[in-house]
């Protein structure tokens, strides 16, 4: 196993920290004490977790500014847009709070003179949590707030390019009075997740990733008998149709449905079909949107599209643009690297495309859009399914009823009516095909951290 993690500030193509990864033998240690941890910590009375989990929230807030900060060194994100994400991050913490006592209490399920049957909602146990670096607020917060809020321990592993941030969590859980090794950060990398998922026996594996590393996880845990939940990546397309009122704000929208966080998002618009009769004005619109964007330093206040957090996305970008325009599709902006150290790419649109091109079928997680003209309804509909992942999709419409009819028959976990890129706390997050298995947040992803056990009593003999 390699022994150290480089930290590269993408913006400038800098190693600025160099992270010790742990031995095998050391992350044996962490997961026996995480343990012994859960002997007290599932047996914890609720309030007591929940003030815990509150005080975090809170501390993560009054340090918004260095967090912040921190985040946009490790990933590139603008600085605004990684404001956003730790101060909307904490809806998902009060969400949960709110919910905890309705939905773990147990509840009677049945009740007659002779007998009563309860459901009662017991914690896993030992959590592994896998996770990406897009949005490491968002999709931490998905898995470890109500994993710990149920009773469970975890050990998170986060992204090798956010290490830092993980590193962030486990101090202000410490500072929130959690109780050692309740909470445990495990840095490393690809090795290091494989050897939690191959050698560590969890009694549940969380995971946000890529649909290739999730298939790895799938056969790295096989022969397990317990929970393996998957929240993979995404192809989402959007749908405008013909009877749009405003195309100029759909235009807008769905440009920063595609070029927020430099499309680095799960549910980042991928795709669009615009319908032939407002094709050319939605194109021009569209066009116009993104050539606002200010491209720059993550650290300006006005800096809307940084670098890519991933070096080696740049050439999966480049591909797709090849790709796109040897088989016909018409560039109308950016296409090719930006020539600076660090990860820069131009924002790209390409107009005209088919699903003969690579950009309208593979994730592309960059500042990419493919859009092609489509007929009417069906065949829009027909696109739109065309793909094997289903996180989510997105109609813009002025009629609701056109909209509902069109998204009943999306095979996605998620649909948007005149709205994109947005995930809520209240409804459950899952992705179908190779958009993952299981789900999070609403009151389902906090069950989701327990196992039912079936009380079934007798009144009297
Ligand atoms: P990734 O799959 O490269 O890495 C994710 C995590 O898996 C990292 O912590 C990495 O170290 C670890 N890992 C790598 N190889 C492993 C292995 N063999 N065994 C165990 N762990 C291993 O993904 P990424 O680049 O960090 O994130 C981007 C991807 O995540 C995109 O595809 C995006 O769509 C997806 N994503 C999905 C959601 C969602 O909610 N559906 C949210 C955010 C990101």
């Amino acid at each position: 196993m390699e022994r150290y993690i480089e930290c590269i500030n993408p913006a400038t193509g800098q190693v600025w920290d160099t992270l010790k990864i742990p031995s095998a033998v050391e992350i044996e240690i962490m997961a026996a004490k995480a343990r012994e941890a859960f002997q007290d910590w599932s047996v914890t009375p609720l309030a007591f977790r929940k003030q815990i989990v509150a005080r975090f929230g809170e501390l993560v807030q009054e340090n918004l500014e260095h967090l912040a900060q921190l985040l946009t060194k490790e990933t590139g994100k603008p600085i605004t847009q990684s404001r956003r994400e730790i101060r909307q991050a904490d809806r998902r913490i009060r969400f949960f709070l709110d919910i905890a006592d309705r939905y773990l209490a147990p509840e009677v399920a049945y009740e007659d003179e002779k007998v009563r049957e309860e459901i009662a909602y017991e914690p896993l146990g030992l959590i592994v949590n896998i996770s990406a670096w897009n949005y490491p607020y968002n999709i931490g917060y998905n898995v470890f707030i109500p994993a710990l809020l149920a009773g469970n321990v975890v050990l998170y592993k986060p992204s090798e390019y956010t290490p830092h941030t993980g590193l962030e969590f486990q101090d202000l859980f410490r500072s929130a009075g959690l109780p050692p090794h309740v909470f445990t950060t495990i840095i490393g990398n690809g090795q290091t997740g494989a050897y939690l998922t191959e050698r560590i026996p969890a009694d549940g594996y969380f995971f946000t990733g890529s649909h290739a590393t999730g298939m790895k996880i799938l056969e790295q845990c096989r022969k397990r008998t317990v929970p393996i939940q998957l929240e993979l990546g995404g192809k989402d397309p959007a749908y405008v149709a013909n009877d749009v009122k405003d195309l100029r704000k759909v235009a807008a929208a769905l440009a920063d449905g595609a070029f927020y966080n430099n499309g680095q998002s799960c549910c980042a618009v991928e795709r669009i079909y615009v319908h032939t009769e407002v094709y050319t004005d939605f194109l021009k619109h569209f066009v116009q949107e993104v050539k606002g964007f200010i491209l720059g330093d993550p650290r300006n206040e006005s800096t809307y599209i940084g670098p890519l957090t991933r070096a080696a996305q740049l050439d999966i970008l480049e591909r797709q643009v090849a790709d796109a325009l040897s088989k016909g599709a018409r560039l109308l902006l950016g296409g090719k690297r930006i020539p600076r150290e660090g990860n820069w790419f131009e924002p790209t649109v390409l107009a005209d495309c088919s699903h003969q091109m690579e950009v309208m079928k593979e994730e592309s997680f960059g500042p990419i859009i493919g859009i092609m003209g489509v007929k009417d309804d069906e065949e829009a509909i027909n696109l739109m399914n065309d793909t094997p992942y289903g996180l989510t999709a997105a109609v813009y419409s002025s009629n609701p009823d056109r909209a509902r009819r069109i998204m009943e028959k999306l095979n996605t976990g998620t649909v948007y009516f005149n709205m994109c890129d947005r995930v809520s706390p209240y409804v459950p997050w899952s992705g179908r095909g190779h958009s993952g298995l299981g789900l999070t947040l609403s009151y389902h992803g906090l069950r989701a951290f327990t196992r039912t056990k079936s009380y079934q009593l007798l009144k009297s003999n």
